[in-house]
């Protein structure tokens, strides 16, 4: 399999899916256009796609790390205590200037918020 066919559907699985899945999530929805999608090629074409930031490893205390495309703008993450989802916010966000001791050098932030998802909100 050409490695461009497997970025292609990484891609394409990651853009349909939009919010941040985890390596699983990204197989079994790449299988549903390439049956024979191989766990192995999946993990080599994410670790590659990842060090070129073609896509974005997201992490989260205690959960699996998740992927996304990268976002034309930063925004926050809500992740679902019920189902364990985790969703982009499409909200305009600015992290807040830190100013942080010496020695730190700071490459990135995160907002997470937390709670119910809309298809778990509405079965309470
Ligand atoms: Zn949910």
């Amino acid at each position: 399999m050409a490695n461009t066919q497997q970025r292609e559907v990484i891609l394409s699985v990651l853009k349909e899916a939009g919010r941040p899945i985890t390596r699983e999530e990204v197989l079994s929805l790449g299988r549903q256009q390439i049956p024979r999608l191989g766990s192995a090629t999946v993990n080599r074409a994410i670790r590659e796609m990842t060090e070129t930031f073609q896509i974005i490893g997201v992490d989260f205390p205690g959960q699996p790390r998740r992927y996304e495309l990268p976002a034309e703008q930063e925004h926050p993450h809500f992740i679902c205590r019920s189902c364990n989802k985790v969703f982009d916010l499409p909200v305009a966000m600015q992290l807040p200037e830190v100013h942080v001791p010496k020695g730190f050098v700071v490459t990135g932030g995160e907002v997470v918020y937390s709670g119910k998802c809309p298809a778990c909100s509405k079965e309470a």
